[in-house]
């Protein structure tokens, strides 16, 4: 990172929304945007540079030090920071467990559906008027297609539970029963969130345990899921470039959802 720059200055047109280890994503001559929103802050200053001919931001999910829990993150700043810098389509790679014996750690999915287990995140920007989002589909499949490569596993339900504690064996033995096939904790209110600002969004998990459901011996332990997402965060970062690479410009279609309805906010 080789300076600091107002928002102003720095557009980006494709956004990560990771963890820490993408510092080091950019190309010379990245810079350091602070921005702040009606929402309070974001989970840390935005990195905007280029990566693969194109401009990027970058977001720490969980704050330049990983000081924010999965339920204390600031979705709703994150998002709309985001979108103050011309961002239109998000890729969010995550850590992801495991529900199923076909996947073990290391496997990367880019899920085409989503389950919301979590409780008392605010999940809409619109808090007022008759605004309700179109969500069936809530990948963009522009950036699911975009993020899919020889290897990766193409579609997948994503469950996400509020945390920050582990689900327990009962939990993770009803979701895998429900043919859901990853649970994580950060995978939502971000999607829906995205989803109101027009912005396309496609999570790719990294598998890093099985759940406590299929898992026998003693459940999911924070430290072995940190290790094996270091184990994997290169071969993570790669799909990641080439993704962005194959990210479609211009608008898109699928994702515009407020075509003829008057918001109760203006969108930034
Ligand atoms: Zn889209």
């Amino acid at each position: 990172m080789t300076a600091t720059s107002s928002p102003g200055t720095s557009r980006a047109d494709v956004a990560v929304i990771g963890g820490s280890g993408f510092y080091s994503f950019f190309d010379e001559g990245a810079a350091e945007v602070t921005i702040d929103t009606p929402y309070g802050a974001p989970s840390a200053p935005i990195t905007v540079g280029d990566v693969e001919g194109r401009r990027v931001a970058f977001l720490p999910r969980h704050g330049a030090q990983h000081e924010f829990a999965p339920h204390t993150i600031p979705y709703r700043a994150n998002l709309w920071a985001l979108r103050m810098l011309g961002v239109r389509r998000v890729f969010a790679p995550c850590a992801a467990g495991s529900l199923t014996t076909d996947l073990g750690p290391g496997a990367m999915v880019v899920p085409d559906q989503l389950v919301d287990r979590t409780s008392g995140r605010t999940q809409t920007f619109f808090d007022g008027g008759g605004v309700h989002v179109q969500f069936a589909d809530p990948y963009c499949a522009d950036l699911r297609k975009a993020a899919s490569r020889p290897g990766t596993v193409e579609d997948g339900v994503l469950v996400v539970v509020e945390g920050p504690r582990f689900s327990t064996r009962a939990e993770s033995a009803w979701f895998a029963r429900q043919g859901w096939t990853l649970v994580n904790m950060t995978g939502h209110p971000e999607a829906v969130l995205a989803r109101e600002l027009e912005m396309c969004y496609a999570t790719i998990a990294l598998v890093t345990d099985l759940d406590a459901g299929i898992e026998a011996g003693t459940g999911v332990r924070a430290v072995d899921v940190f290790a094996e997402f270091q184990r994997n965060l290169e071969s993570l970062k790669t799909l990641v470039r080439s993704a962005i690479a194959a990210a479609p410009e211009g608008p898109c279609e699928a994702c515009r959802v407020h075509e003829g309805v008057t918001l109760p906010i203006e969108l930034p």
